[in-house]
């Protein structure tokens, strides 16, 4: 087959295949990471916040001191050290009723959030989740063939009423409700205390299980974050954490604490995509959770990002055109925008990445094609000074485009919007 083209293997993809769809927004991307390019686009966490000498030091020791099994490979579920050490994580995020017993460890939580797809997804089947939802988790669903609904949110989180509607409007249809409660990506907002016993109560009526994504819980800027629905209620509850967001992202080390009767089926899944999650990251992270300060880590990323955080909200505050909406989220790596009437986040993406600026539009949050009115801001991975940059930069794209339309009207716009291509696949700019 030397010479093929991709058009000769269009025919022979599986059905699935035919979903995951690109579009021209990728390419931008790859201009996005050239260093003159101030980058809102990602969700990477500031590494070199890590005491790298220290971690370097642990992972020589720990090939040359215990290679002969963190070189070799391991059990499907993950080693009982690291489920022990997970069930400690878990507990300063007040779970205290894990069992190591049912923590199947992931490579990071987009693994986990694909076992979950692979154990109760049918094509055609509903999953309910906020709107907007974490991009990757929508690829997930995507390549499950599943249809996703999306349900409101408001500064409190997910609208309550909201979610009885949808679970009515899909005639209960819906296999699970996909959420992220606390410091949500992208809308960067948090589920109230008291709408969480109110959500729990809804899924637990309508017999609907609740996948509970929580990457961020532990960066909170503003006391603790309120406590899990896992923590709440036990049954029908799937809890997806990993160690990317409070650790390092590139050790992809996540897990699922699972109820119990399910954890079988889940170790399979995985065994059969994976046979064992890797040895070597697994004996990094249990090593860090052993010998390392990382509740100290912790505090120091959310320094950092609360300093950041800051810096983004009132540079944005100064600098951003009249009409111009976001979030100010507690904790987390994102805000959400919403921009003045007319303007069109994606068709807007060529001349911010001209301007040396990008972000990520928000149509990549959705299933449905909407959110051209909204963008995703990232302010972990930029410094404060280059945060503000980056929004000078870009209120000046926004400024001209409004300009534009002032002066040639909101067919431009319209005219852009009809080219704009599908729905965005994850990749790691839009982590
Ligand atoms: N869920 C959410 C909400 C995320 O934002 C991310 C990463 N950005 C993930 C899951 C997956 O992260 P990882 O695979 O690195 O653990």
């Amino acid at each position: 087959m030397s010479g093929t083209t991709q058009d000769d293997y269009t025919d022979r993809y599986a059905r699935r295949v035919r979903g995951m769809t690109t579009s021209e927004i990728r390419a931008l991307f790859a201009v996005a990471s050239r260093p003159e390019v101030v980058s809102l686009a990602g969700g990477s966490p500031y590494i070199a916040a890590l005491p790298l000498d220290a971690v370097g030091e642990m992972l020589g020791k720990l090939a040359a001191e215990q290679g002969t099994t963190s070189l070799q490979y391991g059990i499907g579920q993950g080693t009982v050290e690291l489920r022990e050490r997970i069930c400690e994580v878990m507990a300063l995020s007040g779970i205290h009723d894990a069992s190591p017993d049912d923590v199947v460890v992931t490579v990071g939580g987009q693994q986990a959030l694909d076992l979950i797809a692979r154990l109760f997804l049918d094509p055609g089947d509903v999953v309910l989740a906020e709107g907007p939802t974490y991009v990757g988790a929508l690829g997930v669903f995507q390549a499950a063939q599943a249809q996703v609904r999306h349900v409101a949110m408001d500064a409190d989180g997910l609208i309550p009423a909201a979610l009885v509607e949808a679970i009515a409007a899909t005639g209960g249809r819906a296999k699970f409700l996909y959420t992220i409660p606390t410091y949500q990506n992208p809308a960067g907002v948090t589920l109230s205390e008291a709408r969480r016993e109110e959500i729990l109560d809804i899924c637990a009526a309508h017999g609907l299980l609740v996948v509970e994504d929580d990457p961020y819980g532990m960066l909170s800027f503003e006391g603790d974050a309120p406590l899990p629905l896992r923590a709440r209620r036990r049954d029908g509850v799937f809890y997806v954490s990993t160690f990317s967001k409070t650790f390092a992202p590139g050790l992809r080390v996540g897990w699922i604490l699972t109820p119990h009767a399910v954890r079988e089926k889940l170790v399979m899944a995985s065994e059969a995509m994976i046979l064992c999650p890797s040895a070597f990251a697994q004996g990094a992270v249990t090593q860090y959770l052993s010998t390392m300060p990382w509740r100290e880590q912790i505090k120091v990323y959310r320094e950092v990002y609360r300093e950041r955080r800051d810096a983004l909200l009132s540079a944005l505050e100064d600098m951003m055109p009249a009409g111009t909406s976001w979030t100010t989220p507690a904790g987390g790596l994102f805000v959400w925008a919403t921009l003045p009437e007319g303007l069109d986040s994606k068709a807007m993406m060529p001349r911010a990445i001209a301007a040396r600026v990008a972000y990520v539009p928000g149509t990549g949050f959705y299933a449905d094609g909407v959110g051209t009115q909204n963008m995703r801001l990232n302010f972990s991975f930029s410094s404060p000074e280059r945060l503000r940059e980056g929004v000078r930069r870009l209120s000046g794209v926004m400024e001209q485009e409004l300009a534009m339309r002032s002066l040639f009207g909101p067919e431009l716009g319209d005219r852009r919007r009809r080219t704009a291509g599908a729905a965005d696949v994850p990749g790691p700019d839009l982590a």
